[in-house]
């Protein structure tokens, strides 16, 4: 298979990405001096402290007593053929209380902030209580009023809808036209109102933005391409995964990096996780995003910088993947200002990959995740397996051999059983 790679002028690598190939982008040679962070540490603790003075109410409202209400997801050893020297991880956000998507972590964020917010100013809790009797009726009609909304391929959705409705907001979820049907009925059986749109993301995301601004303060809206609540939402994880690593003996530094293989939209999620995970590792880690080629908005936004996020169209590509969580035409500006620079690489790859890494985990790990959780796999198989000589950047490889590899798996759990076997290989 021919692969076409890096550091190739953008006409070369418009010419792949249109061709539907495996394509990467990396940060040039050598790498530029790391900038000091742009968005304050201090906000990641916040967004720390605000899980842990919620954990007992979400426990109350989500494991019925039997769940601590912390929204963690365990790092787990990934079983790879003997020819791999290197270490396979896998950090298993598939199977993330809630709703098994990574969404878990940046959507329940923001609403755990606005649900803080609004029940501080209406005397329901006092900051630094710990927050049980926001899971009870009394506060739940106290809430009731207030509204939550968001725009979604899906699984932003399901986490923001969810979430509203444990604490009695009323929620509304504009549905881009990627998104499962399944998703959708189980939105409507909690009282979340779905409104369904023809167009991609991008429009479902504007509209429901258009909307939210007439509706006045008693009502949020969460917005995907724009919002800090959700990053550090994110950035969160890095200290989880910090600590998990800390403590199956895993040390990480120049000698021996971390590679960690991101599935990517608008880069929301990827780019929290990435932001947290430097302010830890610094040079040492290394953040890899995967993509769809026909949705690859991050690629687009690196390779090709423009005023605005440069649009998969923009290049000539369709946006139309099976990998829905990832269906996205532009990258996040927000996220190209917080940690833009310091995205070691992006591979996009076609569907194909996604669909073969949803068996073979299975098969091999009875790992279960949908097609956007699986391109991280795909994107660690192709820098390991298929990127051979000249086309692998140089700077990336370095210390390959004795690193640690992580593919984070975003999601997929909660699929239905008739939907995850039509993805399987037929037997
Ligand atoms: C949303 C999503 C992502 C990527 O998150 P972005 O913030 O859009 O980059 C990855 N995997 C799954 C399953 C998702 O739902």
């Amino acid at each position: 298979m021919r692969s076409t790679e890096h550091n190739r002028p953008a006409e070369a690598l418009r010419a792949s990405l249109r061709a539907g190939e495996p394509t990467i982008w990396s940060k040039g040679e050598p790498p530029l001096p790391r900038s000091s962070p742009s968005l304050a540490l201090t906000r990641l603790a916040d967004a720390r402290a605000r899980f842990d003075r919620f954990a007992p109410a979400l426990g109350r409202l989500f494991g019925e007593g039997s769940w601590d209400g912390r929204i963690r997801s365990p790092l787990r050893a990934y079983p790879i053929g003997a020819d791999d020297r290197t270490g396979l991880w896998v950090k298993c956000d598939h199977e993330l209380p809630l709703t098994g998507t990574i969404k878990a972590r940046g959507g329940v964020h923001e609403v755990l902030q606005f649900v803080e917010e609004t029940a501080l100013r209406l005397g329901l809790v006092t900051l630094g209580e710990d927050y049980a009797c926001l899971a009870d009726a009394r506060a739940r009609t106290a809430l009731a009023e207030r509204r939550v909304g968001v725009g979604s391929t899906g699984n932003l959705g399901l986490s923001v809808g969810m979430a509203a409705r444990a604490f009695g907001l009323q929620a509304e979820v504009h549905m881009s036209a990627d998104a499962k049907a399944w998703k959708k009925v189980r939105l409507r059986a909690l009282g979340v109102e779905v409104v369904e749109h023809e167009g991609d993301y991008a429009d479902a995301v504007a509209a429901a933005r258009a909307r939210f601004q007439a509706l006045g303060d008693h009502a949020h809206f969460v917005d995907d391409e724009h919002s800090e609540a959700l990053f550090v939402g994110y950035a969160v994880a890095a200290y989880e995964l910090a600590e998990q690593l800390e403590a199956a003996g895993i040390g990480i530094d120049d000698e021996h990096p971390l590679f960690v293989y991101l599935p990517c939209g608008v880069g929301g999620a990827p780019g929290g996780i990435s932001y947290g995970l430097k302010a830890i590792y610094g040079d040492d880690v290394r953040c890899v995003f995967a993509e769809p080629v026909a949705s690859a908005s991050m690629l687009a936004a690196l390779a090709f910088p423009g005023p605005q996020p440069t649009s998969v169209y923009a290049l000539g590509l369709t946006n139309r993947t099976l990998a829905d969580g990832l269906a996205t035409p532009a990258a996040s500006q927000l996220v190209l200002d917080l940690v833009g620079d310091e995205i070691d690489a992006v591979v996009a790859l076609p569907d194909d990959r996604f669909l073969h890494w949803v068996g073979e985990a299975w098969a091999a790990a009875r790992v279960r995740v949908e097609p956007s959780a699986a391109a991280g796999f795909a994107a660690w198989d192709h820098l390991a397996h298929v990127s051979r000589g000249a086309d692998r950047p140089a700077y990336l490889y370095r210390g390959w051999a004795r690193a640690t590899h992580i593919v984070w798996t975003t999601g997929g759990a909660m699929l239905p059983d008739a939907e995850f076997r039509a993805l399987l290989p037929s037997v």
